[in-house]
């Protein structure tokens, strides 16, 4: 059973009739909990992302900026009082695993993900965002060649597994950019980049944004590092001083920049800038980044080995 904080049904329907799925146990049990999830996932934002943006409106002293945050507000409180997803984009679905290699269902994991999502499209429901390529049909369940993407991390000695669920939306992710340059660019040609792309294309996404960026040595690394970068919980900084030095000094320049929440004017654009990197090549210096906006629909479950599970990004929810 799902019960939000604010009580059953404060998420939606009467779930325990809704659901209609008694047996929670085993490769079943399992899948229709995480659809439960990731359907929670749609219509509720997590909790660090509604502080920031609490912060964020505080803050906003324009009628203009006041108005859109009042909008945004009273969008969250009608997505949970009508059970309907929080934005009517609700993306492609990436899930980012850490893996115990005991975890007793490690092997069918990966088809409960790709079920769940199946399942999530109808519970939730969830708007159908699958268009195969080269034949340009939407497969309607949100399940498509290599989507949901799954990034697997596998844990020695472990036997729970934590699941990170990412929704993409089309504007979200239209920013998404990555570049190589030559070492001697040096790190002011990232920030530049990062300028350049958020002026450039940040108003697609939504503001106020959730800013990943990923630097390593190839593109494809860089690119899949923005996107952990951008799950990474609001308020916990890269670990390297220096990255946490450059974090703030993006965020605090981003901010700037006179856009405010949907890109119109007001204080601030940015929720944070998340950084993630890899040792690079000597040669070759490479930037992802990824954007969420302000829907950004992000949470976090971890199963233990007896299949209980512990929602680490939403108060009060059980699943
Ligand atoms: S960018 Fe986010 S809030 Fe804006 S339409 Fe897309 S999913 Fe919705």
């Amino acid at each position: 059973m799902v019960v939000a904080a604010g009580g059953p049904g404060a998420n939606g329907r009467d779930t325990e009739e809704a659901d209609g799925m008694a047996d929670c146990t085993g490769v079943g049990g399992l899948t229709e909990r995480m659809a439960r999830f990731v359907a929670v996932v749609s219509k509720r934002l997590p909790d660090d992302v509604v502080d920031r943006l609490s912060e964020l409106r505080l803050k906003e002293d324009g009628p203009l900026g006041q108005t859109i945050y009042d909008s945004l507000f009273a969008n969250l409180e009608q997505a949970q009082a009508l059970d309907r997803p929080c934005c009517q984009d609700t993306g492609v679905i990436s899930y980012f695993v850490r893996a115990g290699t005991g975890f007793p269902l490690l092997s069918s994991l990966h088809q409960v993900l790709v079920d769940a999502v199946k399942r999530a499209t109808v519970l939730a429901p969830l708007r159908h965002n699958a268009v195969e390529i080269f034949d340009e049909v939407n497969t309607g369940t949100n399940v498509g060649e290599r989507i949901p993407f799954i990034h697997w991390e596998l844990v020695d000695d472990g036997d729970d597994v934590e699941i990170e669920v990412y929704m993409a939306g089309g504007g979200s992710s239209l920013p998404g950019r990555v570049i190589t340059l030559m070492p001697s660019a040096g790190y002011e040609s990232i920030a530049q980049y990062v300028f350049d792309t958020v002026v450039e294309w940040g108003i697609n996404a939504c503001p106020p944004l959730v800013v990943g960026v990923g630097i390593a040595g190839s593109s494809e690394l860089a690119a899949l590092l923005s996107k952990k970068a951008i799950l990474r919980p609001i308020g916990t900084r890269h670990p390297n001083p220096k990255g946490a030095a450059l974090e703030q000094l993006l965020e605090h320049g981003l901010n700037q920049l006179g856009m405010g929440p949907q890109g119109l004017a007001g204080r601030s654009p940015v929720l944070a800038v998340h950084i993630e990197s890899a040792a690079r090549h000597p040669s070759t210096l490479s930037a992802g980044i990824s954007m969420g906006c302000w829907a950004h629909r992000r949470g976090t479950i971890r199963f233990h080995r007896d299949l209980s599970s512990t929602i680490l990004s939403h108060r009060g929810v059980v699943v």
